[in-house]
């Protein structure tokens, strides 16, 4: 089969006429992360890398393998607001004054993250506690936490970007934009009309099922948001786009998307009869007790991946009629439906 891009040197990589990947280290367990160039008049980048100066030295190096630099960046499109893909914008943006832009409703945010953080921790410690977990491990997710709120940056002057809005490029060239929430709520999906290309963030990933992260945002703002269920609607939406080639947040680009797209859908309905066959055996359960039922025993910031697996799950069944919850001194318990 054709490749889909072919190597200009040890980080960059060029995968149409006038687009580039650029591939960053992460301390992250994922390994590097993407981000984009789209060359032009006005450039374009999608998604930032991390935070500090070591992203902003690799990407500067290997925009020179094409003869591009830093300061001629025009516009930043995020992704999503995860760290490894939005972390490395302000530090872009103050080198090339180049506009960033997110989801509509992460700009707030993003603005103050670390006052977002300090509204998200109360909500995680009552998540923690109604999913049947003590002290010890509140204590332990406390810790995790602060980790991950002074490891996050604020970007200033971020503008929103709803599902259906077009960014005119100079030169004419459209990218158009779609909301994806699943992976996270704040995921987009964007589509270069020219090239039929899409970037697809953690939305869609070829070799990995990306988490169905829990939202401690849609808690905070009172928003009614379920992760597994809103991504399986965004993966049927996608599967349903013109698309030549999808250019993802992790690894090389790829083709035959649905197809990608329909396996995701299998993995996460198999995990979801999983789910309703455990309860159905061992049910009514707590988050906690499903989660070491599906996943084993875990700690620190796996607590958050298999937590936010299980009430993926749950929610799903719920939105099917299948399973209720019921509070019992403060511990949610999940009961399939029909089982006393
Ligand atoms: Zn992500």
């Amino acid at each position: 089969m054709k490749p889909t891009e072919s190597q200009l040197s040890e980080r960059a990589f060029k995968i149409a006429d006038d687009i580039y990947r650029i591939s960053v280290p992460t301390p992250y367990p994922v390994g590097d992360v993407n981000i984009y160039f789209i060359d032009g008049k006005k450039p374009v980048l999608i998604d930032s890398g991390v935070v500090g100066e070591r992203n902003l030295r690799i990407l500067s190096e290997a925009l020179a393998a094409f003869g591009r630099k830093i300061e001629v960046i025009d516009t930043i499109l995020l992704t999503h607001t995860h760290q490894d893909h939005s972390g490395g914008a302000n530090g872009i943006r103050r080198l090339s004054g180049a506009k960033v832009h997110a989801a509509g409703w992460v700009t707030t945010h993003l603005a103050d993250i670390k006052k977002a953080f300090e509204g998200y921790y109360p909500v995680m410690m009552d998540l923690l506690k109604r999913a049947g977990f003590g002290d010890e491990a509140l204590n332990a997710f406390g810790q995790t936490f602060q980790s991950l709120k002074s490891a996050s940056k604020s970007c200033p002057s971020v503008m929103p970007l709803n599902e259906g809005d077009v960014l005119e490029i100079e030169g004419g060239r459209q990218i158009k934009v779609y909301e994806r929430p699943g992976h996270s709520r704040s995921d987009l999906l964007f589509l270069d009309e020219p090239t039929q290309i899409a970037f697809t963030g953690d939305h869609v990933l070829e070799h990995i099922t990306p988490n169905p992260t829990l939202e401690l945002s849609a808690v905070s703002d009172g928003v009614p948001y379920k992760s597994l269920w809103s991504y399986q609607n965004s993966l049927r939406a996608t599967i349903e786009l013109p698309i030549l080639l999808a250019a993802p947040g992790h690894g090389a680009p790829f083709r035959y998307l649905p197809k990608r797209c329909n396996d995701i859908l299998a993995m996460q309905n198999r995990r979801i009869e999983r789910t309703a066959k455990v309860l159905a055996e061992h049910g009514p359960l707590s988050l906690k007790d499903l989660g070491n039922r599906l996943f084993g025993h875990v700690k620190s910031y796996d607590v958050l991946l298999t937590l936010s697996e299980s009430l993926g799950a749950v929610e799903v069944l719920e939105s099917q009629g299948r399973v209720t919850r019921e509070l019992e001194n403060g511990v949610e318990y999940f009961r399939i439906f029909g089982k006393d």
